[in-house]
């Protein structure tokens, strides 16, 4: 296992498309890390400079301690698990599994072991290493009883695990996901997820995902690197991102449903008009930020209140999640989401007050374009 270091890397195509620019990180051996954004924000881009499948055009990317920028792919000794799971069709499950490590022993030893009685011994004793190998790693996937099957005779979630069988049987130093689960249904994605963070704790390998789902990403990582327009915004544990966005696009991205964001002026009293009303913040904590802001309210913290306080909205609809539900309100034209325990008070067609509930997912950001962010409680 090893670590991988990304130093200020980017990449510009041929044509002057600029997909990843200035990207630092240091992944430490044995990490679990997720590159997680919008479709083009360079995450595959990036995973891809790592295995060696892009040249990179700017800085440095280290496996290991060893600066990887002129070294081949077959050479980087990693092993990527893609989301179309590239089976060979006419082999046997088993033979899929073996086929890669045969084919480089094959490389090495068929010549010498024409001439030679130890080397005719060496591969037989790799023959049976590769064999032990492919059953361990059928056993940790749990896809002993289709060794003898061909792809075309397994699930979509079977057809995966083979894929991953085949990178585990290849015991890198790194390995790499790009977007693995996207064609699972999604019960068998979530039980996927769980079954790779099973996989990771028991290798305890360096693990570099890429997926544009926030709550795969948020269920998966160690640590998060949140990417927007081939930047990185930010590096984080999971619950860190979550309750600290840096800025206001981290804390749209990140949770379900999206953060209620609304423009308004705050006063060094605490006090924001917004939403053609005005509503009291706790001054100690938001009133340093006097003029033009953003709040930044996650459904969660959107609580009924008392006629008197908070604004007035509409509730338009009642989304039912079991223990919960999410209340569809609407102020202006203008759509929030508050995540509440139901209550039969809740009747569509009428209006509701509610108010931000601080301490609980309350936000504050500049109202400028980089959408800074001023405090998080
Ligand atoms: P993501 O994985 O986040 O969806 P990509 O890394 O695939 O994003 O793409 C990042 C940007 O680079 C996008 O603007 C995409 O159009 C562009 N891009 C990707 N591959 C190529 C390529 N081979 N040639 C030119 N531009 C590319």
């Amino acid at each position: 296992m090893a670590e991988v270091i990304l130093d200020k890397a980017g990449k510009t195509y041929p044509g002057g498309v600029r997909a990843v620019e200035g990207f630092d990180l240091d992944i430490a051996d044995g990490e679990f890390v997720v590159l997680v954004g919008p479709s083009g924000c360079g995450k595959s881009t990036t995973l891809r400079m790592i295995a060696g499948l892009e040249e990179i055009t700017e800085g440095t990317i280290s496996i290991g301690g060893r600066v990887v920028n002129d070294v081949h792919a077959r050479d980087r000794d990693i092993a990527m698990v893609f989301q179309n799971y590239a089976l060979y069709p006419h082999m046997t499950v088993e033979r899929n599994l073996s086929f890669g490590l045969e084919r480089r022993r094959n490389h090495r030893s068929r010549l010498r072991s024409l001439f030679s009685t130890t080397h005719r011994r060496a591969r037989r004793a790799e023959t049976e290493s590769i064999a032990a190998r492919v059953r361990d790693s059928a056993r940790m996937l749990g896809i002993t009883d289709l060794l003898d099957r061909l792809p075309r005779a397994l699930s979509g979630g079977q057809r995966q695990r083979v894929a991953l069988g085949r990178a585990l049987v290849r015991a890198p130093q790194v390995f790499l996901f790009d977007e693995p689960l996207s064609n699972l249904d999604a019960k068998l994605r979530v039980e996927m997820r769980t079954e790779l963070r099973v996989l990771h704790s028991r290798l305890n390998a360096t693990m570099v995902y890429v997926t544009h789902d926030q709550e795969e990403a948020m269920t998966l990582g160690d640590r998060l690197v949140v990417m927007d327009q081939g930047v990185v915004q930010q590096i984080d544990a999971p619950t860190r991102i979550y309750s600290n966005p840096v800025n206001r696009f981290v804390a749209g991205f990140v949770g379900t449903p999206a953060m209620n964001f609304v423009e308004g002026t705050l006063d060094a009293s605490g006090r924001l008009n917004a939403l053609e009303g005005s509503i009291t913040l706790d001054p100690q904590r938001f009133g340093g930020h006097v003029g033009p802001v953003v709040l930044g309210v996650r459904p969660g913290a959107l609580r009924p209140c008392e006629p008197g306080r908070g604004w007035g909205f509409r509730l338009e609809a009642i989304e039912h999640l079991g223990d919960r539900v999410d209340l569809v309100l609407d102020r202006g034209g203008r759509q929030w989401i508050s995540r509440v325990e139901w209550s039969p008070d809740f009747v569509e067609g009428d209006t509701l007050h509610f108010e931000p509930r601080v301490g609980e997912g309350v936000h504050l950001f500049e109202a400028s374009e980089s959408g800074r962010t001023l405090a998080s409680t």
